[in-house]
């Protein structure tokens, strides 16, 4: 299912972050690669690996983007809630189901509403603006690949820009006028680099610690507590990643096969035990 937030802010963003991959590839191959290492193999091997790297960045992008968080299916017909005393936040007196009342409808537990989705995503963790999407049960995955892969493309350009500016470089353009845009264009992607870097390294951290303590942002924000059974790291992850290979859950599709759904086609409310 193609999935997409009208949400002007988000849109402006992911277009940034496209604009932003784009630059730091184009400076990359056409200023750092094809000047500084045209006759040498290594050309060639960076070439592909940062290419790689840079694809597998947007995939998972995409897929964070175009995915659906986790929405919890509305109600064909208006539901009647006389009998229950809750609120959008508050907890429900049955069980761990609650109410939204801005979707009129129940929600499994950890379900929380989005005020920019305008629906209750499963799962909730926050409203990426940079993925225009919020982060949720099904599509953590492909948001923690994002920023693992962003990682990895800053590093990977800081070291490739470094290495061009401390070797020697014999076959590189004498052109003055050349040598200065190689260096402007470099300056300005170390600087992209260092700023994404750094936001990446800490929502990476924040996912880890939100993933490692079973707690999302929007629960820690809350102050709910840490309520559920103790569980290792390994099953937090798989939870988040899906029951693959940990190999495969660095791939940005769908590897998970077991993962429970509460949502059927219909879109009609489920009372599945939880
Ligand atoms: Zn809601
Ligand atoms: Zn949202």
């Amino acid at each position: 299912m193609f999935f997409l937030v009208r949400d002007p802010c988000g849109i402006v963003c992911i277009i940034l972050t496209y604009l932003a991959v784009f630059y730091a590839d184009y400076v990359i191959v056409k200023w750092v690669i094809l000047q500084t290492m045209q006759n040498s193999l290594w050309g060639s091997f960076h070439m592909v690996m940062f290419n790689t790297v840079a694809f597998l960045a947007a995939m998972a992008h995409f897929r964070a983007m175009c995915s659906d968080p986790g929405t919890v299916p509305l109600p064909h017909s208006r539901m009647d809630f006389s009998d229950i005393h809750t609120d959008c936040n508050g907890g429900s007196e049955q069980e761990d189901w609650t109410v939204c009342t801005r979707c009129e409808t129940y929600r499994p537990p950890r379900a929380h509403h989005c005020r920019i989705c305008k629906r209750c995503i499963r799962r909730m963790d926050h409203h990426c603006p940079w993925i225009n999407n919020c982060v949720g049960e099904k599509n953590q995955k492909y948001f923690l690949q994002f920023l693992v892969y962003v990682a990895l493309l800053v590093l990977y350009a800081i070291a490739l820009v470094m290495a061009s500016w401390m070797e020697e470089c014999p076959d590189c353009p004498i052109d003055i006028a050349v040598k200065q845009s190689r260096i402007l264009h470099t300056v300005l992607v170390l600087v992209e680099s260092l700023l994404f870097g750094l936001f990446v390294a800490a929502m990476l951290i924040d996912q880890l610690q939100a993933i490692f303590g079973d707690e999302t942002a929007v629960e820690q924000a809350q102050e709910l507590g840490p309520y559920r059974p103790h569980k290792p790291r390994m099953a937090l992850l798989t939870e988040v990643c899906g029951r693959t290979h940990p190999l495969l859950w660095l791939l940005p599709c769908d590897t998970s096969t077991s993962r429970k759904s509460y949502q059927n086609d219909s879109g009609a409310l489920l009372t599945h035990e939880v």
